[in-house]
């Protein structure tokens, strides 16, 4: 087995190295992914050869050969990045180098959520809606739709969103009613491909992204690997028991994580609509909801260290409308954190680089792995789905 065979995240870790826009030699790339000089020249004659990346010139020597140089081709590369809510369908165009420039919100009918017809019709009119306006100029490669729920990425099978109260639904008509080829993913698993892919974490880093939002999901990268499991189900943190036998939640149990730290749930807790509103509420806050926000990061708390026990990441980001407080959560939040366990020793938190539209930018991203078989965001996987 070659030495790049045994670790199918590899060459997305390779990709990535380039989208700062800096151009690498190969013993660049070799360092960065701790790799051998052939395993990274194999890399980049793969993504060479899939047209990703191109020869930029030779690197000056003071002594030597001068080294080739390599590049990310074309640097408009482009697609298209939807995530689901019940309420509204964000959509986003964005480049293989992460730049997003156009961004639009549909609202929905949550009457009418429940039927996935609906909900496929509202992807279709939005992602074509897009392709009309940007294909000309940009040259966008597929689709990527982000649902809040267990998704069946190779069938393309919508498995279970209580949120949505939708359970196996079939996407496979998207392939048909779109130009570009399309890939459906969990919205959590495409937030952490997203914040991986943009941002400044080391290559080889183990991270987790808790996305909160109506409910809560958590997306798992392992050494530059996003982890979905043979059931699809790698993740769903939000379901997890934490105070077993109290609130019940939609997906029939009782206690759920979620039913704690959701955007519903603190909003539910501080009488307020939405959480929107909730940095005004922090900005002065009476004794209610202090208390109630205290409650919040402890029950925050908590989940992290169940995922810290079953993890062990490196770093664990949190995303959704809470990130956009990154002064008044990350500290408390590693306060108690330091507290209460032994488990989180060494762990970073952080908020996420994209609060807002964290999932829509990493189904962008999750487009890109039609590209290059084997990039290593979409694993092709032969065996029976998993279907409720
Ligand atoms: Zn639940």
């Amino acid at each position: 087995m070659r030495e790049w065979d045994s670790f199918p995240g590899t060459r997305l870790r390779v990709l990535r190295s380039f989208l700062r826009g800096t151009s690498l030699t190969r013993q660049e790339v070799a360092r960065q992914i701790r790799q051998s000089l052939p395993a990274a020249a194999a890399h980049i004659d793969a993504l060479v050869a899939a047209g990703l990346l191109r020869l930029a010139g030779q690197r000056p020597s003071s002594g030597g050969r001068p080294a080739d140089e390599y590049e990310i081709d074309p640097p408009s590369l482009s697609s298209i990045g939807v995530e689901l809510h019940p309420d509204h369908i964000l959509g986003l165009c964005c480049s293989i180098n992460g730049e997003v420039w156009d961004s639009v919100r549909h609202d929905i009918d949550i009457a009418n959520v429940q039927s996935g017809d609906y909900l496929e019709s509202a992807i279709v009119e939005m992602v074509n809606g897009l392709y009309r306006t940007w294909n000309d100029t940009h040259s966008i490669q597929g689709a990527g739709i982000a649902v809040p729920g267990i998704v069946n990425c190779d069938s393309k099978l919508l498995v279970n969103a209580p949120n949505l109260f939708l359970k196996n639904y079939s996407f496979q008509g998207l392939s048909r009613k779109l130009p570009v080829p399309v890939f459906v993913d969990n919205e959590a698993n495409a937030a952490a491909v997203g914040e991986y892919w943009s941002s400044s974490v080391p290559p080889a880093a183990s991270m987790v992204l808790i996305s909160i939002r109506e409910g809560v999901g958590a997306g798992i990268m392992l050494g530059g690997q996003l982890v979905r499991g043979p059931g699809w189900r790698a993740g769903e943190f939000g379901h997890m028991a934490i105070r077993a036998g109290t609130r019940p939640c939609n997906c029939g149990r009782t206690g759920c994580w979620e039913q704690y730290v959701s955007d519903r749930a603190l909003a539910g807790e501080l009488g307020i609509r939405d959480t929107g509103m909730l940095n005004e509420l922090l900005a002065q806050p009476g004794p209610d909801v202090t208390r109630v926000w205290h409650a919040y990061i402890e029950s925050l708390a908590i989940g992290i260290e169940n995922i810290a026990a079953c993890i062990n990441p490196e770093l664990v980001v949190v995303s959704g409308s809470v990130a956009r407080l990154e002064d008044r959560l990350i500290e408390p939040l590693q306060e108690v954190l330091a507290e209460v366990s032994f488990l989180t020793q060494g762990i970073r938190v952080s908020v996420s680089r994209h609060p807002d539209n964290a999932s829509a930018l990493g189904a962008g991203f999750l487009a890109f792995s039609g590209l290059v078989p084997g990039l290593g965001l979409h694993t092709e996987k032969k065996g029976e789905s998993h279907v409720e």
